[in-house]
């Protein structure tokens, strides 16, 4: 009998087959869990600079190990300086979230510090020297008010203790996914400062800022419930929305498609990268339902009430987790060609 070819050398498109079952869907057990330990008081609120930020770091840089992640040179912990200079505090603090205030002052006190962004590779297994990066901010606000509050620490699970769990669960994941191109995980600090950690991340990349076809950072997403429309905030040339759309329709979710969160663009990590020409977005439920996120923003949102409860909303959450799964698998394949015509094919 004729030996048939293994149906994979026949076709060119060989190289884009999954190589590996796909992995078990990120699940609400290890969300809670990891968002548990960021945002427990042992961590202090993660504020960048703090003892606090350095247990987070650790426990993110010990996670990428586990997970197979590669390090960069100098380690998964790649340090930068912060340079605060005083700000006098605004006059109208009484508009502020309750928690800014003693931020604001905080930083003032803190001056000059070094903290780390927390970076680890998954390379790729065909790879043609386009990379995706998936980042969440992982500082928050820390001790934000005085000795006489009931609670002292803002503990940020829904910002962004919520988006540094997903980062872990969707690298746990593409670790065993045996995916084309290199995918780089990027838990930046000193958001809160003014996107420090994600500004030094494109001051000196470990990756050619042009190898990469698309970027996803992951902020604030444990607000919306399961199943919830997937909205894009992004710059308008970044050209990723049909894979959203799509990856958003083969997870069985409608597109939002109404750009209602766009005002958040400038305000969150991916802007940093974004202005340097990469295409990097924010994809998921939490900015399709804008009401719920205004909700959010106007009650818990840097105050010392956003801390994980056994009622906080982590179905959507999970789903975007998971949406991320999926827009990673796609983006690192060698099929998705980036939209531009700037990078050069190798
Ligand atoms: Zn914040």
């Amino acid at each position: 009998m004729r030996r048939l070819l293994p149906f994979c050398l026949l076709l060119s498109a060989c190289a884009t087959t999954p190589r590996l079952p796909p992995p078990a869907p990120v699940g609400e057990a290890e969300m809670r869990a990891t968002i548990g330990v960021l945002a427990s008081d042992a961590f202090e609120g993660r504020m960048a600079g703090t003892p606090g930020a350095d247990k987070a770091a650790a426990y993110i840089a010990e996670r990428f190990k586990t997970a197979g992640l590669q390090a960069p040179s100098g380690g998964y912990r790649q340090s930068f300086k912060v340079d605060h200079k005083f700000r006098a505090l605004p006059a109208e603090m009484a508009k502020l979230p309750s928690g800014q205030g003693y931020f604001m002052d905080e930083q003032n006190k803190h001056g000059s510090f070094t903290t780390d962004n927390v970076v680890g590779k998954v390379p790729g297994h065909d790879p043609d020297g386009r990379a995706v990066v998936v980042m969440a901010h992982y500082d928050h606000l820390g001790i934000c008010a005085p000795e006489s509050a009931s609670d002292r620490i803002c503990n940020g699970a829904v910002d962004n203790a919520s988006g540094t769990a997903a980062l872990i669960a969707v690298a746990e994941r593409v670790a065993r996914m045996g995916l084309d191109r290199d995918v780089w995980f990027v838990a930046t600090s000193a958001e809160e400062w003014g996107l420090l950690g994600a500004k030094a991340f494109a001051d000196d990349p470990p990756l050619p800022l042009a190898a990469i076809v698309a970027g996803f950072n992951l902020d604030t997403i444990a607000i919306a419930g399961q199943g919830a429309p997937v909205a894009m905030v992004a710059a308008k040339d970044s050209g990723l929305e049909s894979l959203v759309r799509d990856a958003a329709s083969a997870m069985g979710r409608s597109w939002d498609g109404d750009d209602e969160a766009q005002p958040f663009l400038q305000r969150q990590d991916g802007w940093a990268l974004a202005q340097r020409g990469v295409p990097m977005i924010m994809a998921g439920g939490s900015f399709s339902d804008f009401k719920l996120l205004q909700a959010f923003l106007d009650t818990t949102y840097h105050d010392p009430e956003d801390e994980l409860r056994p009622d906080t909303q982590l179905a959507g959450a999970v789903d975007d987790a998971n949406l991320h799964v999926e827009l990673v698998r796609r983006a690192a394949s060698r099929s998705m060609l980036p939209s531009f015509a700037a990078v050069p094919h190798q």
